[in-house]
């Protein structure tokens, strides 16, 4: 062989290595870690480079790749990154988790083991209230009294289940099906191994505020915590190209030029034609792309024009 390869380091984190193996609490007694990693920022940049030829070389550069990949899409170089961790979580947050189908995943059995004896509690102020827009989302919180009512009726509930599930278990029921009355509120444990694309999919979806509360605390600590140590300039790629971008459809595009040029009627014509102004009794009729449209025209300080 003529050609000459460069020498090759083990590529290390020094800031994710210092949080190796540490657990960072969610929920009152979930926990989620990070195992073991593979790759850096400096994975996708060299990933990227086997595509584009030997090119950049200083941080500055690096960091202006990683954003052009993140930009236009090209996403298998952050595929070159993997992450494992150890996650502690309620079987109803999990439930949602395991739908991310590209992940390599082990959870701890319970017809092999014992289930884990803790199930997720709710404090009095915790409660939330059903959201009416949003069939599944939550807003607002119940009053004390009622929390706390519905928290006691949660403890007996485990309490009942739990007792039930070892009662059956002392008497040699099998495991598997012992379980079968325990809630979704039980905890569960699993390795879960994802490279950097799938994960950044599932950052987006579930730190998305739109995602369950109790999720999105695991996405957060994953993203805010974790990722931003781990590549910190996909990260910052990521936050600004995918998280805290909008996305506008051509109709939309279309009434704000015309918003901006001051040409109202256009404006409301289109939206008409869209199908967002149907009316009955004097009242606009709830349309979600028109009330999408208006989130967005509020974020960028544009009156609605209807
Ligand atoms: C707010 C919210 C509400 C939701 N509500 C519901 C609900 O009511 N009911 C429900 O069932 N689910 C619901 N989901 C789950 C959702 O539909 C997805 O299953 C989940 O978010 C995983 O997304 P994904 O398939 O993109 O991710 P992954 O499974 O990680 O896949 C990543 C990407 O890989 C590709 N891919 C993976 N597998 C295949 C395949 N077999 N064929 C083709 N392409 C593939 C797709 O491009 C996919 O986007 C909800 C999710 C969110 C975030």
């Amino acid at each position: 062989m003529t050609e000459e390869f460069e020498k090759l380091e083990p590529i290390r984190v020094p800031e994710l290595d210092e949080i190796l193996g540490k657990p960072f609490k969610v929920l009152d007694d979930g926990f989620i870690r990070v195992v073991d990693y593979m790759g850096s920022d400096q994975s996708v940049v060299q990933a990227a480079r086997v595509s584009y030829g030997k090119g950049t070389k200083k941080l500055r550069q690096d960091r202006g790749l990683i954003r052009y990949l993140m930009r236009h899409k090209h996403t298998t170089p952050f595929e070159m990154c993997e992450i494992k961790f150890h996650i502690r979580i309620p079987m109803d947050a999990w439930r949602q988790w395991i739908r991310h189908r590209t992940a390599n995943v082990n959870e701890y059995s319970t017809r092999y083991s014992i289930a884990i004896d803790s199930a997720q509690t709710t404090k009095p102020d915790e409660w939330r209230m059903q959201s009416k827009n949003n069939k599944q989302g939550s807003a607002g919180f119940f009053d004390t009294e009622t929390g706390e009512k519905l928290t006691e009726e949660e403890r007996r509930l485990q309490k009942l289940a739990r007792e039930t599930y070892q009662k059956r278990i002392d008497l040699g029921v099998a495991r598997e099906q012992a379980r079968k009355d325990l809630p979704l509120s039980t905890y569960t444990e699993a390795y879960w191994k994802i490279d950097l694309h799938n994960l950044l999919h599932f950052l987006r979806l579930r730190m998305e505020k739109n995602a369950q509360l109790e999720i999105r605390k695991y996405a957060e600590i994953i993203g805010h915590q974790i990722v931003s140590k781990w590549v910190p300039f996909t990260w910052e790629a990521f936050l600004d190209y995918e998280m805290n971008a909008q996305k506008f459809s051509a109709i939309e595009l279309e009434v704000i030029k015309n918003l901006i040029a001051d040409k109202i009627d256009d404006a409301l014509q289109i939206a008409d034609n869209a199908g967002w102004l149907k009316e009955k009794e004097g009242k606009l009729l709830k349309n979600l792309e028109r009330m999408e449209m208006e989130e967005k025209l509020e974020m960028l300080g544009i009156k609605k024009p209807w």
